[in-house]
């Protein structure tokens, strides 16, 4: 037996007992005649005692050689400590050792083993096996364990089965590239990893599984933006017979459990946004709703003057900073060099100071009078002593760089408040998105998703203006999960890879065995899928996915631990039938 406890278990309740504990060496103090040795496990940390006088000579001088990380194993009796730790649990008590054993000797760790480690991100990587022994680490997986229960329990009360798709599958035009695997036995033939499940969770429906789920692993090869993994996990759900609204009803019940259960937060309201409306007054399809500051568009009350760059944009719209008619002259210049860094990519920033006495200072005196600027601050909701700050230009553009400067405002006025939770559903996405590169409309969510039936006579002249039963929620401006009700017809289906460009073979080739399906009795049906992640992350209260990944990429695709992607062998390649031309 290698343990009668765990190292985070003995109490004062356990004294006089005889016990045996194994765990790693993190810490020794050797004081000549007595020795401590603080032992830890998953559980905790006890403190182990060798003492001249009370511990065989042999065990006292063995236990001189103990190094970090050495995994040992020893048995003594529980006795009360001396100068008890109020910090730990098994603080009021320590292990006089009678005899032990070492099970393996380690190397001195490239790094120290604590909560505040000086290793640096990619030596930590490099030797994750030791990271995951420290305990911001540990408790983040375990963490993430329990997100995943909790999930689990709560989609099984609600009569969801967990059922497995397969990894092995084949390319599916989902927006992002596939990773890719060739297959041996097929020449040269491949397979794909799922970029989600969304086929197969479908063909579930038609085959009758009603209330499907699974946590599961998703496949994309994109450009890797920071805090993006090439492989990521996804609650991925589907149910048969429902409408939009029985979806968003089950998903807010699954938001809210976590946030209790997580968080004990009570989430009162669970508000709805069009994407039209979320758009217009955030510029943004996942807005952080915990505070204000939303979009006035000023075209009608800042486009009857000669200020020419007012009068060329599409649109004008500017933002209320709360409290900052007080910034300095060369804190505003400061914010438009912000706002004209390439990735921000605005022109430039016209501001309004709203006086307390109630008069209005702005870039733009020259152009506009008092009552133009009392205008602008009633469209803004600006009050006294408040910035507007207004951007122009292309109406997208405008919109995304208007929304980055209000997140990066709310950032520096502190008004992201970690432990405020706004969950938002944004609805009533579009269908199509024109794709500048290809020239062509792409499917905003995916093909599968289906029209609003309303609007499905709109596919012909007005592509763009056509609007999807897809639904999102955010969270604190994180987009947390994102599904559709899908098309269950094989009409509709081609009717949508034709308007995705796609000829009736290649529909055919590609999705061929889900059109079929179709014909055999398709239930109407719809999902969703949660970034697991990000969700984790978010409950946990860490900026990062990175830290609730036992084993993560870093940002360049790479795992740095075992070294991968890596070279295969001739032998390999010729069995593959692949030749490398590099
Ligand atoms: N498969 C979709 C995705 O990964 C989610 C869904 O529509 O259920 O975004």
């Amino acid at each position: 037996m290698y343990r009668s406890h765990s190292c985070g278990e003995l109490r004062a309740t356990d004294i006089n007992k005889e016990i045996t504990l194994s765990g790693w060496v993190q810490k020794t103090r050797d004081k000549g005649f007595m020795i401590w040795v603080d032992l830890r496990d998953r559980y905790g940390i006890t403190q182990l005692i060798f003492d001249e006088q009370r511990t065989p000579k042999e065990v006292v001088e063995k236990a001189k050689n103990l190094g970090r990380e050495f995994v040992i194993q020893v048995t003594g009796t529980v006795i009360e400590r001396e100068s008890k730790n109020k910090n730990i649990p098994t603080g009021e008590i320590e292990i006089l050792v009678s005899e032990f054993n070492i099970l393996n000797e380690a190397l001195v760790p490239p790094f120290t083993i604590e909560d505040e480690t000086d290793g640096g991100e990619d030596i930590r990587m490099k030797y994750r096996y030791l990271d995951i022994r420290r305990n911001p680490v540990k408790n983040s997986l375990m963490f993430r364990h329990q997100v995943a229960m909790k999930v689990r329990n709560y989609l099984s009360k609600e009569d969801f089965v967990e059922v497995e798709t397969p990894y092995l599958i084949k390319s599916t035009p989902e927006g992002a590239r596939d990773f890719v695997v060739p297959s041996r036995m097929n020449e040269g033939q491949f397979y794909a990893l799922p970029q989600s499940p969304q086929t197969f969770k479908q063909l579930l429906m038609v085959g009758g599984m009603d209330k499907y789920f699974q946590i599961v692993k998703c496949f994309r090869d994109e450009d890797l933006r920071a805090d993006r993994q090439p492989e990521f996990t996804q609650i991925d759900c589907e149910m048969a017979f429902v409408e939009q609204e029985d979806i968003l009803t089950i998903f807010e019940g699954l938001t809210r459990h976590l946030l209790k259960e997580i968080k004990n937060v009570e989430i009162a309201d669970f508000p709805r946004m069009t994407y039209a409306e979320a758009m217009k007054t955030y510029g943004n399809d996942k807005p952080d709703i915990r505070f204000g500051m939303k979009f006035g568009e000023l075209n009608s009350v800042a486009q009857h003057k000669d200020f020419k760059v007012f009068n060329d944009a599409e649109l004008v719209v500017g933002i209320a900073v709360p409290g900052g008619a007080s910034y300095t002259r060369k804190e505003i210049d400061k914010l438009i060099d912000w706002v004209r860094r390439p990735q921000v990519g605005a022109l430039g920033m016209v501001y309004v100071k709203c006086n307390e006495d109630g008069t209005f200072k702005s870039s733009v005196d020259k152009f506009y009078d008092q009552e133009d600027l009392a205008n602008w601050a009633k469209t803004t909701g600006a009050n006294a002593g408040d910035l507007i700050c207004v951007l122009s230009g292309q109406i997208n553009k405008v919109r995304a760089q208007l929304s980055a400067l209000r997140m990066e405002l709310a950032e520096r006025l502190g008004l992201r408040n970690p432990e405020e939770f706004a969950p938002l559903w944004v609805v009533d996405f579009p269908l199509l998105e024109w794709d500048e590169d290809t020239e062509r409309y792409h499917a905003m969510h995916h093909p599968f998703t289906s029209p609003k039936p309303e609007d499905i006579a709109l596919l012909d002249s007005k592509p763009g203006d056509v609007r999807a039963n897809a639904y999102d929620l955010v969270l604190n401006g994180n987009e947390i999960g994102g599904g559709s009700i899908r098309i269950h017809d094989k009409e509709t289906q081609a009717l949508m890879f034709d308007h995705l460009g796609f000829t009736p073979e290649e529909a055919k080739a590609q999705f061929g065995f889900l059109m079929d399906a179709f014909q055999y009795g398709a239930p109407p049906h719809g999902g969703i899928a949660f970034g697991f992640d990000r969700l984790v992350a978010i409950l946990g209260g860490q900026e990062t996915i990175r830290d609730y990944i036992a084993f993560p990429k870093n940002n360049s695709g790479r795992d740095v631990m075992i070294d991968a992607p890596a070279n295969i062998d001739q032998e390999q390649l010729k069995e593959l039938n692949i030749k490398l031309d590099l």
